[in-house]
């Protein structure tokens, strides 16, 4: 039996060779990390509910025209993407302060920021993901200024439709990442959304009750992290009442 080709292996997911040129397996782990990979648990059934949410908004922005890497969701825990260039940025769009705004200016967790705010970190895991300014993206080429561009006008729609799409399920945006690649068409070059969108990479709060239904359960150590990930999915529409993935204890590995 053959071995796929391992691309690339990160913290919640693996990359694979996929059938055929040009195409990826993305592959959703159960291991769930903070603090750059500090503190880190596997927790069951985890990967399975970010690959059924990120398919449904990856879809869903495909639909208004946002061009993304993605194909199909081929079986529990993988999807079939297109093979992306990854470009080195977190791009994080914020509507109301949290986590590492909230503590940089003392603002209180919760208040709605007056403009939505766009922000960029290197993707570097040996310096901690630095926040970067355009000017240092542009001066040390990490994309260009057409590049940037695009990426803008997408992470500003891309945020204004989601906002809506969780509002229509009773849940508010607060903030989240993504990532962006190039992807080539013969000798032609389009900015494409990548990665994922999930409860690992978002805050979604409860319009109702402000409870935490994203990454932050596990952050804060406030437990039922795969049961909110589980009513996310489940407001969304995507996942059938009866339809409750095996369930373990979390294991804390580190
Ligand atoms: N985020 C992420 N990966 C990272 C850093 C941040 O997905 O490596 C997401 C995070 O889940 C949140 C948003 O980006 O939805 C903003 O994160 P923040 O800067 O507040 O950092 P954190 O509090 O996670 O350290």
């Amino acid at each position: 039996m053959n071995r796929r080709r391992r691309i690339y292996e990160g913290k919640a997911k693996i990359i694979f060779e996929g059938p055929e040129t040009g195409t990826y397996i993305q592959f959703f782990k159960d291991d769930t990390t903070a603090f750059n990979a500090r503190k880190h648990a596997v927790i069951e059934g985890k990967g399975v509910l970010n690959n059924r949410i990120s398919e449904y908004i990856f879809s869903r922005l495909e639909r208004i025209g946002i061009p993304t890497h993605f194909i199909k969701r081929l079986n529990m825990r993988e999807q079939l993407i297109h093979a992306v260039e990854i470009i080195p940025l977190e791009v994080v769009v914020r509507n109301v302060a949290a986590g590492s705004l909230a503590k940089r200016f003392g603002l209180e967790e919760g208040m709605p920021l007056p403009h939505t705010v766009v922000e960029f970190y290197y993707k570097k895991d040996s310096l901690n993901d630095p926040m970067v300014s355009e000017e240092h993206i542009l001066a040390f080429g990490w994309a260009t200024p057409q590049e940037l561009e695009e990426i803008m006008a997408h992470a500003v729609r891309i945020n204004d439709f989601l906002s809506g799409l969780f509002l229509g399920a009773g849940i508010q945006l607060v903030d989240f990442k993504m990532e962006f690649g190039r992807m080539w068409e013969n000798d032609m070059m389009q900015v494409v959304l990548a990665d994922e969108i999930s409860p690992d990479s978002a805050r979604l709060w409860d319009m109702q009750t402000g409870n935490k239904l994203d990454k932050d359960r596990f952050r804060q150590d406030l437990g039922g992290l795969v049961e909110a990930y589980q009513e996310v999915a489940r407001r969304l529409g995507i996942l059938n009442e009866n339809e409750t993935p095996r369930l373990k204890r979390p294991v804390l590995v580190k």
